[in-house]
């Protein structure tokens, strides 16, 4: 930990880790030996070639995937795949299942919606303030693909388990847990998350494809939008996020390297939302708002007895050091975001930061 920094609970951008920051400013101005900055090179230079490459490498190895699959890096974050996964798979009168989590899920309906494509909502958990995550879906045969956001970041929940859609390719909406965890991407035709929560800064959107979901692409789909044009010219098509697919490159390395796989990430990434959890649910003071079953490990979305106090809580803790506690605008409260890049060191300061506020306050 830095003197002058804080501990980051940021929902998105959010914390990185202080290694991967130290590397990018130690090489920033002179970057291997190129006399120039990664932000100054050729995005079709050997060098940026290289980083790349190392990136797709390296997605591939963490989620074990194997060479069904490709991987592509797209502008226009996931607010943009909403829109291009309708456009791309969805061809005449094709159509998909959409299961309804949250904010994103919805958004993600209504941007195939929008283009009048004839999708089906087969399950939702709005009725309970998307408090937990449905079980039990019937899906329809025919669906070319079933929508799911694998974590819910605005309501703090998550699919611990992914459904059994009989065969059917999940797309998944992993942009605020992908590489949390191992999956087991054999259900997935389609996997996409913006960088900015788990794997890097804003900028650019990691997107896995099977490679069969790439067939029956319409032709009337604009080049900048297909998915094939990014699979064959290996994200190059035009000039690229440089320094985010740089910054994204560092982030999996540490990830391989230094945390040792998603095995061990996710162990701890079990352990600090355990720590926040299992002493919320022995108090009641704080009260988590997603169903025990349902819960992220990611975001952890929580009340206080009163909005005052929570109020309260978001500023004593910044004045503490701890900051981005607050609650998603739409839904108030607070919510501590302790993706990959946050430490246990930091997950213990907010532990003992709960403790003396509920002791002052409670
Ligand atoms: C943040 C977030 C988005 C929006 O991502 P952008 O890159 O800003 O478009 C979409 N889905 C989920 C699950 C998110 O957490």
């Amino acid at each position: 930990m830095k003197s002058n920094r804080i501990f980051n609970f940021n929902p998105g951008p959010a914390a990185l880790p202080v290694a991967v920051l130290e590397e990018i400013q130690q090489n920033f101005l002179d970057f291997k030996g190129s006399g120039m900055s990664i932000t100054e090179i050729s995005h079709r230079s050997q060098q940026f070639e290289d980083v790349i490459n190392d990136a797709m490498a390296r997605t591939m190895r963490l989620l074990n995937l194997d060479d069904r699959f490709d991987v592509l890096f797209l502008q226009g974050g996931a607010s943009m795949q909403f829109a291009m996964i309708p456009m791309n798979f969805l061809a005449g009168d094709r159509t998909a299942d959409y299961i309804d989590t949250g904010t994103w899920s919805a958004k993600a309906i209504k941007e195939a919606r929008i283009q009048g494509k004839n999708i089906k909502v087969v399950a939702s958990s709005e009725d309970k303030n998307y408090a937990y995550i449905p079980r039990n879906i019937k899906f329809n045969q025919d669906a070319v693909f079933v929508h799911l956001t694998s974590n819910n970041t605005i309501k703090g929940t998550a699919w611990s388990q992914f459904p059994d859609t009989n065969g059917i390719p999940i797309v998944s909406d992993m942009s605020s847990d992908i590489m949390s965890k191992p999956i087991d991407t054999g259900k997935f035709g389609l996997i996409y998350a913006g960088a900015q929560k788990n794997v890097g800064p804003a900028g650019v959107c990691l997107v896995v494809v099977r490679r069969d979901m790439l067939d029956r692409i319409p032709e009337t789909v604009p080049t900048m939008l297909r998915y094939n044009t990014y699979a064959t010219k290996n994200s190059l098509y035009n000039t690229p996020p440089c320094f985010a697919i740089y910054t994204v490159h560092l982030v999996l390395k540490w990830l391989e390297e230094t945390v040792g796989g998603l095995d061990e990430m996710a162990k701890l990434n079990h352990k600090k939302a355990s720590l926040l959890y299992d002493f919320m649910d022995t108090g009641g003071f704080y009260r988590p708002t997603a169903e025990a079953d349902s819960r992220s490990l990611m975001n952890i979305t929580f009340r206080l007895p009163t909005a005052e106090l929570e109020q309260k809580f978001v500023q004593e803790a910044l004045k503490n050091g701890l900051g981005g506690l607050k609650g998603h605008r739409s839904v108030g409260g607070c919510r501590a975001s302790i993706y990959n890049a946050v430490t246990l060191e930091a997950v213990e300061a907010l532990l003992d930061f709960m403790k003396n506020f509920e002791n002052k306050n409670g």
